[in-house]
């Protein structure tokens, strides 16, 4: 028998990224609350600065807690490593602020969450960077909107609110045939249920705040990278820096370039860091993603399946149901199961729509109404009176939501008492 071994997925949950530390033996990873590290002497602070050396020097840059719970990502995800920040939205603008030049172009599906748009739509903008939006679904229209400033293709594993998959296979193909990278925000899928890297995307993004850490404590978000890209005549990440004294990451650092551009430029400008805290709660998550992963799965399916024959609901978009268009996508890209958050649509008994989603909302019990997912206990969102509260019947349902459209994120709760709550909810609209 060998004595190395390529330890399974649940394994590496748990130890990936830590050996008990030398000093004490602490078992679980320690939590560093440090803002800055001491010096051996002058030469080593000047070889850290100039990179030459690695090792911790401020905790905006790096920590070491924050370390483990990048090296346990990067881990899990299949990828060379991963840089965490203090958000979702902090790891995509990351992205975007390393990989882009004002003129540059980014085509992105049309199905993303809500604060991704704005970022895209209106702060991106003031950067003059110009987004495409797509169907996702489309492969030619994805190969139609790339131009020559086309610099990155952008979607989510699972589109929200209508169950959508991204077809990986064919987008990382056509980005590879335009040399650029596909970037996939995975938060719903979390490495357990999907690894885009396999499938050819290049850069993965997450909202930790969701899944990952899995009990609705912390926000935090991450970068993970293939290392298989090839960015020789991609000139942001290949050229000589002027902010890092005309470094060139790619030739310096190779597989590795891109996320060291993105930590010590990008990170290190903006600032947005994630506290050592926040990524020992993200580690303490990672723990039990596989257990928490199968339990939302499948109670979100025996919801959805519950749902479907509701003589109160119209129409469930899980790709777990056999009449979702992507059912069988779904199967291919997300074996263990699509996720646990999906829409349906209350069934208008007679006039309101918009009043009967309220009415819902109002009379369930276990459910907590509030403004996120991929928490333990069970979330519930009418986007017509909150999230989406400003637009118009005509508006919403361009982007796919209804007066009465619901959305639901199944928790850890007994399947019994997920389903009494929403029948006695939906009898009582
Ligand atoms: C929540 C979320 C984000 C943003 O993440 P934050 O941690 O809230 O900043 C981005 N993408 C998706 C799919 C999300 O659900």
């Amino acid at each position: 028998m060998s004595n190395k071994r390529n330890f399974g997925f649940d394994t590496r949950m748990l130890h990936a990224g830590h050996i008990p530390d030398s000093m004490v033996g602490a078992r679980a990873v320690p939590i560093f609350q440090t803002t800055s590290y001491v010096f051996n002497d002058a030469d080593q602070a000047a070889q850290l600065f100039e990179l030459k050396q690695y090792g911790n020097i401020y905790t905006r840059i790096s920590n070491p807690t924050t370390a483990s719970f990048e090296e346990r990502v990067a881990s899990l995800e299949n990828g060379t490593g991963a840089v965490a920040v203090a958000s979702g939205m902090a790891a995509q603008f990351a992205v975007f602020m390393t990989l882009l030049a004002p003129g540059d172009e980014i085509v992105a599906s049309s199905h993303l969450y809500g604060g991704t748009m704005t970022q895209l739509v209106h702060t991106l903008k003031k950067l003059s960077i110009t987004v495409h939006f797509v169907d996702p679904s489309d492969i030619t229209s994805w190969e139609k909107a790339i131009t020559p400033k086309t610099r990155a293709l952008y979607g989510e594993i699972i589109g929200n609110p209508g169950g959508t998959i991204l077809d990986l296979e064919p987008l990382s193909a056509l980005a590879k045939s335009h040399c650029i990278p596909l970037i996939v925000d995975s938060t719903f899928a979390t490495p357990y249920l999907c690894r885009p890297l396999d499938w050819g995307a290049t850069i993965v993004v997450h909202s930790a705040t969701k899944f990952i850490g899995g009990h609705g404590t912390s926000i935090g978000g991450v970068v993970v990278e293939s290392g298989k890209f090839d960015y020789t005549r991609y000139p942001t990440i290949a050229d000589p820096s002027p902010s890092y004294h005309g470094l060139r990451f790619y030739d310096t650092f190779g597989h590795y370039g891109f996320l060291m551009k993105l930590r010590c430029e990008t990170v290190r400008d903006t600032g947005a860091c994630i506290s050592p805290m926040n990524s020992f709660l993200l580690l303490q998550g990672l723990e039990t993603l596989s257990l928490r992963m199968d339990r939302h799965v499948a109670n979100a399916q025996a919801v959805a399946e519950f749902l479907a024959q509701h003589p109160r609901v119209t129409a469930v978009r899980y790709a777990g149901l056999p009449d979702h268009p992507h059912f069988e996508r779904a199967k291919k890209y997300l074996p263990q199961g699509p996720g646990a958050v999906f829409a349906f649509n209350i069934k208008p008994s007679s006039g309101d729509a918009r009043a009967a989603g309220k009415k819902f909302i109002e009379s369930l019990q276990l459910f907590s109404h509030l403004a996120n997912i991929g928490d333990a206990r069970s979330l519930v969102i009418h986007p017509a009176s909150t999230t989406h509260q400003q637009l118009s019947d005509e508006e919403l349902s361009m982007g796919g939501i209804g007066p009465d459209t619901i959305r639901l994120s199944i928790g850890l709760e007994n399947r019994e008492d997920l389903l009494w709550d929403l029948d006695q909810a939906l009898r009582a609209v």
